[in-house]
């Protein structure tokens, strides 16, 4: 058989294991996979942000902790101050108790600051709560369908090696150039082989320079699309 002709057949082979191939990374089965797994993961930076958020409002608890430490110190302070030395006309009452309004506002800021942490914090339980469902939900799922998918994948790669043993098959008594050849358009159109299709190139249809028609009909040249860049092949 002429080399062109076994590189044809040949070309039957790898394509009909291309498109199982692909077949096969579009299957409803993995796709649906591949989605629980994307959920998964999204879960999983949610539940991350979640985690920083928390570290965040900890650290300021514990900045709000200290403030009260501190306004407390100062009112005892204060109170001593004042017992001390009593006021004993009203502009030093006026300024005690500018004081003590001064001290009594910053504590009413941190009260309504930490009233709204201590429910954002109970938000974000929630959240995490839900987070956690989820995931486990979608985890539950995923292992399920794991277990068809390891018998589809069995059966799929059982099938993959029948139609490579069939590309190993087709090769025989090709020479390695023609191969070579081959796998090097295949890089950049698939399939690589075109028939000759009148004075057309049957992978692109485009017309043919008679040069070029001409170099196709001499035995086993290998002749280039120019166009597609298609090896083209002149057969039935
Ligand atoms: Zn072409």
């Amino acid at each position: 058989m002429e080399q062109l002709t076994m590189l044809w057949e040949y070309q039957q082979a790898d394509m009909a294991a291309e498109r199982f191939k692909s077949e096969f990374r579009s299957s409803e089965l993995r796709q649906k996979l591949e989605k629980d797994r994307n959920f998964i993961m999204d879960q999983q930076k949610s539940m991350k942000k979640i985690e920083a958020d928390v570290a965040v409002m900890a650290d300021r608890k514990e900045a709000i902790d200290d403030e009260f430490k501190r306004l407390n110190q100062l009112s005892e302070q204060l109170e001593a101050r004042m017992n001390e030395t009593p006021a004993e006309d009203i502009e030093q009452t006026q300024k005690y108790l500018k004081e003590a309004r001064k001290l009594m506002d910053l504590i009413t800021q941190y009260e309504n600051e930490m009233r709204k942490l201590k429910k954002d914090a109970g938000v974000r339980d929630n959240q995490q709560r839900e987070v956690v469902k989820r995931a486990a939900k979608a985890k539950a799922e995923f292992d399920e369908l794991k277990k068809g998918y390891d018998v589809e994948y069995k059966e799929a790669t059982a099938k993959l090696e029948v139609l490579k043993n069939d590309i190993a098959k087709k090769a025989v008594g090709i020479a390695p150039e023609y191969l070579s050849e081959y796998q090097q358009v295949k890089k950049h159109v698939v399939p690589p082989m075109a028939k000759l299709n009148g004075d057309r190139c049957g992978g692109c249809n485009m017309n043919l320079p008679q040069a070029v028609l001409k170099e196709i009909k001499v035995s086993g040249k290998i002749v280039e699309c120019e166009t597609c860049g298609r090896m083209i092949v002149s057969i039935d």
